[in-house]
């Protein structure tokens, strides 16, 4: 256990200490309507963690009361994060349905006690008789009903004698309550549906607020530590509870603040979402917070629990910053994985002066790495370097090979330039070295001095190997659906080569390779024959700063296209396009190879292009938004044309609308034939800059966060992105991302 107590523990203590309990017991209660998501890790960590803690013991229960979105592969998929996780719940695994029997035997002890009827008002009366906030409710006139008459409706509703919704069964409690939570919650409703464990026995179910104390209490449960959102149904747990005056000891509600983190989305709904409209590969797609996610990505266990071990338990929600998980797994794999050499983007390497071969030893693991193991490099005098490690034209502070700097080559030798071999384009295509024989690894009399050391693997022996680079899902840091997608989160390089042991040896699943970053086997796609290999996470974290320089190669160095997965040369009308779009009108090669490759696309953006002088940003809708309609149909059968794309684009270059706007209006484009112009104006989308109509809204985000506010006061500046997206929420898009960004960082400062 940590030494640090959080308040969770603290209880658990007190009621210890005080005999409350004679043995702690916890629940992990999953709805089994989607896979779990690293949210659930963090609970699964508290319940079982605690249980753990103090010798008790932690029950894992489907709590399956809503028939119709359940399903025994989610069952399956909780039952392993559990054990993936390390974690072993007590028994075997139990089911509210398991209890609908006892649970409804407790609603006809209510009944019978005089504290629940059966009400008959349709939904929208019931929702008037509630009240609001400032006004108490008004009990329907269906609770005077009699003892007798309450426990026979209540019986033919369980017989499936009525509709759904003709009647409920709800809790007398206090229509006045200021806990509206209070004015006579719902028990049970009807729902005819036929339940994945429980079949067609029951045509009432239990609500959660019923099901879940009995539940806790049935089971034993000491300590039900719940997300803040329950805190008001608190009140209900209690009163349930008290008035069925049940044989002690019984169970109290603790509740902490929900796992947010940012660059994603956390709920099962949205995770579906993700899944079903195919954003992503399935529920285990590497780049979903999803437990199967995490695991197919390479995620350890231990780096998951050290994770939610370390950002504690907290009273108040918050955003955790997804470098702290970024930072676990690193830390999890630096000193228990062999660091291997793999080529990404192989640059062919002769050494002019080697002839022969030799086999080189050395260790997958660094000196303070507790574990021992070898492999053998083979070297000859053909190899790969990265495109990335030699430079014709080096910038300042560029280490690695140039004209006139010579670098190592680890475990090996150094190699210093003798010439570049380009095509006729002027690509580099190999280069030329020399090397020093007397300035091997280890043994180096050579006295040159080099300012770092290359990763490298030998022509005739490398393995050709698939390596799936992901990046954040989403592009910002509080992303609210398919809007914020990340386009660029999946980078496929298929011609990335590997040292040959990795694949012969298998040392490991989980490598580093060196310079790069950490890697897993795919577990799913790795053959022998077609090794794939995922990215867990790179070396370092990635500054701010450096992400947000536009992704320019330079100069001399080859277009970028062939090492993405796209081997298929172009043809030269193709190239000649590209080198248009990539000189003339600086397009990043991704967007011109797409252009370029697409007749359709590459015709629809000329077009475009006379209307408007905006080669990037058309550039970008054109290759995003046109493209996915073009999929589907031709040129002529769209409703809009080249000219309305440009139109859209110039409103969005003069600020009229937000590109967030801009998308929302392509789709109603898409649809209706309408021009822009005209879209714009009817739904009056026009953007706002105005800062006295933007202002208020900010004063309200800030006032409504005051955690996060301390946090950025603290020096967390991330959060900046967090306030402006909800600014931009609260205008639903409209407000002027760069006009909100200004004030709000102003208004942080004070
Ligand atoms: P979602 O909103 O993602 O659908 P949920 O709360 O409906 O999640 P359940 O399956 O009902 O998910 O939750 C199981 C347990 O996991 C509950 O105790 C719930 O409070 C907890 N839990 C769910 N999401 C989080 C989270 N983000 N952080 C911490 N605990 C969570
Ligand atoms: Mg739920």
């Amino acid at each position: 256990m940590s030494e640090y107590k959080d308040f969770l523990r603290t209880i658990v203590e007190e009621d210890l200490k005080a005999g409350k309990y004679k043995e702690v017991v916890t629940r992990f209660p999953p709805e089994p309507n989607g896979f779990p998501h690293i949210g659930h890790a963090k609970s699964i960590c508290i319940n079982f963690g605690i249980a753990k803690d103090y010798k008790g013991h932690c029950n894992l229960r489907m709590d399956d009361t809503n028939p119709t979105t359940e399903d025994t592969r989610y069952v399956e998929a909780l039952k392993d994060a559990v054990q993936w996780l390390g974690f072993e719940w007590d028994n075997s695994v139990r089911f509210t349905s398991d209890y609908f029997s006892q649970i409804h035997g407790y609603a006809i002890e209510l009944i019978k006690m005089g504290k629940a009827y059966v009400d008959s008002v349709d939904e929208e009366e019931m929702r008037e008789l509630r009240g609001t906030v400032t006004e108490a409710g008004k009990r329907s006139k269906y609770a005077e009903r009699s003892v007798e008459e309450n426990l026979d409706l209540f019986e033919c509703m369980k017989n499936g004698e009525f509709k759904d919704g003709e009647h409920v069964l709800r809790a007398k409690i206090d229509m006045g309550a200021a806990n509206m939570k209070l004015r006579d919650p719902l028990l049970y409703r009807i729902r005819h549906a036929h339940h994945f464990r429980a079949g067609d026995a029951w045509a009432i179910y239990p609500m959660y607020d019923f099901a879940h104390c009995l539940s806790d209490y049935i089971e034993g449960v000491s300590h039900s530590i719940c997300t803040l959102e329950f805190e008001n149904n608190r009140d209900i747990y209690d009163w349930v509870l008290d008035s069925l005056q049940l044989q002690p000891p019984r169970p109290y509600q603790h509740e902490f603040a929900r796992l947010n983190i940012n660059y994603t989305v956390m709920s099962k709904r949205k995770l579906l979402e993700l899944v079903e409209t195919g954003v992503v590969d399935g529920w285990d797609d590497p780049r979903l917070p999803t437990i199967e996610g995490y695991k197919r990505r390479g995620y350890t266990p231990e780096s998951i629990i050290n994770f939610c071990d370390g950002i504690g338990i907290a009273k108040a929600n918050s955003m955790v910053d997804v470098a702290q998980l970024e930072f676990c797994i690193r830390d999890d794999l630096n000193t228990k994985v062999p660091r291997v050499m793999a080529v990404l983007d192989p640059l062919k390497v002769t050494i002019t002066n080697y002839d022969g071969a030799e086999e080189i030893e050395a260790s997958y693991y660094p000196h303070d790495v507790p574990k021992e193991g070898t492999r053998i490099l083979p070297f000859s005098r053909e190899i790969y370097i990265d495109r990335a490690d030699f430079s014709e034209s080096p910038e300042k502070g560029y280490f690695r090979l140039t004209p006139t700097q010579s670098v190592r080559l680890k475990y090996a030798y150094i190699i210093t330039f003798e010439e570049a071999i380009k095509d006729a384009k002027g690509n580099i295509v190999e280069i030329k070295v020399s090397y020093h024989p007397d300035s091997k690894s280890g043994e180096d009399t050579s006295g040159i001095k080099v300012k770092s050391a290359i990763q490298w693997v030998e022509t005739n022996t490398a393995k050709n190997v698939e390596v799936r680079v992901y990046d954040r899902l989403f592009k910002n840091e509080a992303p609210e659906g398919l809007e914020d997608i990340n386009p660029d989160s999946l980078k496929v390089i298929k011609t990335a080569l590997i040292e040959p042991s990795v694949i012969t040896d298998k040392p490991d699943v989980r490598f580093q390779f060196e310079r790069e970053g950490y890697f897993y086997a795919d577990p799913v796609d790795y053959t022998d024959e077609k090794p794939v290999f995922n990215k867990i996470v790179a070396l370092k974290e990635s500054s701010a700063k450096k992400k947000k320089t536009p992704q320019q190669a330079p100069k001399d160095e080859p277009k970028k296209v062939q090492i993405d997965g796209e081997v298929v040369p172009m043809s030269e009308e193709e190239q000649a396009l590209f080198d248009k779009y990539t000189n003339e009108l600086k397009l990043n090669s991704e967007v011109a190879n797409t252009l370029a490759r697409d007749a359709k696309l590459s015709s629809f953006y000329e077009e475009a292009l006379q209307t408007l002088d905006s080669p990037v940003a058309i550039a970008n809708i054109v290759t995003n938004d046109v493209a996915r309609e073009l999929k589907q149909v031709e040129i002529s059968e769209l409703k809009f044309t080249a000219k309305d794309v440009a139109e859209l684009v110039k409103m969005v270059n003069e600020e009229l609308i937000s590109s967030k706007i801009a998308k929302q209006v392509f789709e109603e484009m898409v649809k209706s034939g309408e021009n822009p112009t005209s879209i714009v104006e009817a739904k009056g989308l026009v953007q706002i800059s105005d800062p006295e109509m933007i202002a208020p809204i900010i004063e309200e985000v800030i006032a409504k966060n005051p955690d996060n506010v301390e946090k950025f006061k603290a020096g967390n500046t991330k959060l900046l992105g967090f306030f402006v997206g909800q600014v931009l929420k609260a205008t639903q898009g409209k407000a002027n991302p760069k006009v909100v960004n200004a004030l709000v960082t102003q208004a942080l400062k004070v």
